[in-house]
Parts: C-alpha cells; structure tokens; sequence
C-alpha cells in the first residue's frame, strides 16, 4: 500500500496558500507574550483582543497549528477528557456542572467567532453521534439519562433502523445523537483565528522557539534565537509539544500519540457510508472517529499510543479500522495519513493556572481540546484583562506530577487494559 500525497496531513494540503508571519527578530516588549500557536495559546490571544488588550505577541516554535490544532478530528462537541460522570463524583453537582456548561457555551463561542470572523473552515453544524459499538445498551441508557439528569443536556436516542439510515454499518447497534456539535478543518479555524488577532493589532511570529524564560524585575523576558520579548505576562500553551520552559509545567503532562487518515474522494461511493453529514464516534475506550469531508473522503481516526507513527504504519493500521465498520470500502485508497500529540494529565481535565509572578499555564486538553480551550481561553483571557477569578473552578485540576517516563508506561498499561475489557465485552456478546 502507498499514501497518494507526500502531504504531512490532509489539512496540511487543503489549508491553502501559507502566509507565512515572519520569524521574531532583536529586541521587543509587550504587555502579554503568549508561547505556543496552537488553540490555547490563539484563543487566549483572542479573548485578550476582545477586551481590549492589543499589546500581545505570540511566539510559535514551528507554524501555526503544527501541533494537535493543526491535526485534530475536527470534532466541536462538550464535555473534557475527563466524562461527566467522574467529573460530577469529583466536584460535585453545582460545580460540575459550571465547568461542564462552559464548554457548552463554548460549542457557541467557536459558532459565533467563525462566523463574526468569517473563518472559512468548511464548518458543518449538523451534531454528532456517539454509536454504541456492543449490543447492550446499557452505556447509552446511563449517559443519555445522566447528562440530562445531572447537566440539563438532552442527547437523542436513535434506534438500530434510524442509525442505519444515517450510519450505513453492520457495525452497531443504537446511537446517542448530541444534536450541540459540529465538525470543522482544524487548521483552517487556526489560521482564522490568528487572522482574527492580527486584524485587532496583536502580532504574531512563527519559526520562533521560545528558548528560555527569564525573570527581570516584575517582568519576563522570554528569548528566541534571535531576539527577545519582555512582558509583564506570559502565557505558556505549548500542548504536548512540550516547551522546554518550565520543569514542573512540562512535567505535568503526558504526550500521547493518536492517528488520522483520509480516504480519497468517494464521490457518489460516500452515500453507501453515510446519510447524513454528522461526525460520529463510539462507544469503547479506544473510539474510532471519523466524518465525511465537503470533498467526498472520509476522515479517519483512531488509537492512542506512546508512540508517534510513521504515516505509512497509521494508514495501514487505521485502513484495517475502517474496514471492520465499513467492510465496503475494500478497495479504497488512502491518500493522507499522519499523527498527533495531545497532552494529557494525570487528573484528565486540563490545567490552567499562575504562581501568582505573571507566568500562566494553559494545557492539557487530552482528546477533547476544540471547545475546551476556547472555554479556558476566555477564563485566562478574563483574568489578565480583568483580573476575573472564574479561572478557579479549575483550581482542583493543577500541575500533578505525570511522571515520564514511568507514566507513559502506566498510560500503554491502562490502554491496553481497556481494550482487552472492550474485546472481552464483544467476545461476550457473540
Ligand atoms: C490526532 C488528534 C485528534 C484530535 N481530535 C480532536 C477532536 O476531534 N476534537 C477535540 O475537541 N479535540 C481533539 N483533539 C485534541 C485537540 O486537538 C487538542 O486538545 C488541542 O488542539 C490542544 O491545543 P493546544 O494549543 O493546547 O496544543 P497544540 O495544538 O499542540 O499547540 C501547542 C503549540 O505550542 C508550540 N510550542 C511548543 N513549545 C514551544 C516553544 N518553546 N516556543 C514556541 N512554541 C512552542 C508547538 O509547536 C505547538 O504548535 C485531537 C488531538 C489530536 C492529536
């Protein structure tokens, strides 16, 4: 089997001509330097231009959206990496659902900035599934019933014969259809996003490492290889791809690999997969995710892992994936195949937080970063702009220790755990 394009992604190819912002050279000052260009750092950047704080330099070690921004399913839908229901025995209903409902709100927020910004990133508002890969239906009954208990969300139930219309695999039985979702070419949002923050005056650097932070005084200066910017505030939003800065802000993360393809164009082909233009995931611990794109392809991802793959080894391992559900699409090509790094911490909610010196952290959004970091940028942005103290509710979820290379270890371990517990429930179900 070969790939069709050399492109390192899809997006890559499909993202248009690059514009591309010079690197940072000599010496600059700023009111907030923000590391990373990826949607933490952007949406920080962001929510700080809508309040009037214009003074920001971002600094990205590559271009903008070369990590899990640029890469991502693509998906926009609630919730975090870590599910509701622990979410709630951990914090409690009042505060459970504050946190959750920000992401909700935050669903809204990348609909009304799309469109306030009119970032063309072929957004296709129409929900998502979450399709039961068993036959009991018991996971779906206990989450559609909790999310509209507990957090006020009404996900509908849709039977085998409705799934099938819509989902066109032997595969499943019934679905939940969170109707609150929508799909979008992540690399596109990126860069019209960073569009949006450069139009209200903030600039933006790419090929430009931050190397090294340095206190001065009351202020930071962060350097580059060939300049520096001093800041009274700065925003470290550096994912999985690690920023070198901060021991114990790196230190609490663990990057974990995930994979995605794209199948060639289908053409009238897709219409044997799918009525309807919906993104859809399931229900074991290691999911498949996948939706069709404008142009008739299929977008495919899948597996977490320790280690980042070569395209060729992704194409192949998730061509097998995609045929289990879609056993039609036997003689398709795949075109694209890539990886990425989320960040995970060990707690599974992200982190955001300061030591109180004009140093922030935003990360660790594990698989559920799209809304998420638009929920948490608004936090941040809120408090450097106003000194607004929303950012609390997170207070729980700080910098625990995630112990590389140990904890990758447990990370393969548990994941390996739950699939052996997914194909024993199947086995089971025979
Ligand atoms: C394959 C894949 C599929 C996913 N699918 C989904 C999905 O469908 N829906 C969803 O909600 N989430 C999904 N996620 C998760 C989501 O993409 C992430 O949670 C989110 O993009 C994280 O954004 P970030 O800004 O924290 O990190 P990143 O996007 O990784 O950005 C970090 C940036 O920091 C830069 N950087 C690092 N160090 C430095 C430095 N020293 N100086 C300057 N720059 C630096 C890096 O180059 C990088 O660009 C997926 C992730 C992956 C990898």
């Amino acid at each position: 089997m070969r790939l069709r394009s050399d492109a390192a992604s899809y997006y890559l190819a499909t993202a248009g001509a690059p514009s591309p912002r010079a690197p940072l050279s000599g010496a600059h000052a700023a009111r907030v330097a923000v590391i990373g260009g990826g949607y933490a750092g952007l949406n920080t950047a962001l929510g700080l231009c809508e309040r009037g704080v214009r003074d920001v330099v971002l600094l990205e070690r590559e271009h903008l959206g070369f990590g899990a921004s640029g890469r991502n399913g693509g998906f926009v839908f609630g919730g975090y990496s870590l599910g509701e229901a622990s979410l709630l025995r951990q914090l409690g209903r009042e505060r459970a659902q504050a946190l959750y409902r920000r992401t909700i709100a935050a669903v809204d927020l990348v609909r009304t900035r799309v469109a306030r910004y009119a970032i063309a990133c072929d957004a296709v508002d129409a929900g998502v599934y979450w399709t039961n890969w068993f036959r009991d239906p018991q996971v779906l009954r206990e989450r559609q019933a909790l999310l509209e208990r507990e957090y006020g969300e009404r996900w509908e139930w849709v039977s085998h014969p409705e799934l099938r219309e819509r989902v066109r695999s032997e595969r499943y039985s019934d679905a939940l259809y969170e109707r609150n979702a929508l799909h979008l070419h992540p690399l596109k949002y990126a860069l019209g996003l960073a569009v949006a923050i450069e139009a209200c005056g903030a600039r933006i650097h790419e090929q430009t490492p931050a190397v090294r932070l340095e206190r001065r005084g009351a202020a930071w200066r962060i350097h580059t290889p060939d300049g520096h910017v001093d800041a009274e505030t700065v925003v470290l939003a550096c994912g999985g791809y690690l920023a070198g800065l901060d021991r114990q802000v790196d230190r609490a993360v663990l990057p974990i690999a995930t994979y995605v393809m794209a199948t060639e164009p289908l053409g009238e082909r897709l219409a044997e997969c799918f009525g309807t233009r919906a993104a859809v995931y399931d229900t074991r611990f290691a999911f498949d995710y996948y939706r069709p794109l404008p142009d008739t392809r299929i977008l495919w991802g899948g597996r977490i892992s320790i280690r980042d793959r070569e395209p060729m080894t992704v194409a192949k391992i998730l061509r097998r994936d995609l045929l289990e559900v879609f056993p039609q699409l036997h003689d398709v090509r795949i075109d694209y195949a890539w990886s990425g790094l989320m960040s995970y911490a060990r707690h599974q909610m992200p982190q955001l937080g300061t030591r109180g010196d004009g140093l922030w952290w935003i990360q660790a959004f594990g698989g559920h970063g799209v809304s998420s970091t638009a929920a948490l940028g608004e936090f941040l942005a809120a408090a450097i702009a106003e000194h607004d103290t929303g950012w609390r509710e997170l207070a729980d979820f700080g910098l625990a220790e995630s112990f590389r290379p140990l904890g990758f270890l447990g990370a393969e371990a548990s994941y390996l755990w739950y699939r052996f517990k997914d194909w024993m429930k199947e086995r089971g179900e025979r």
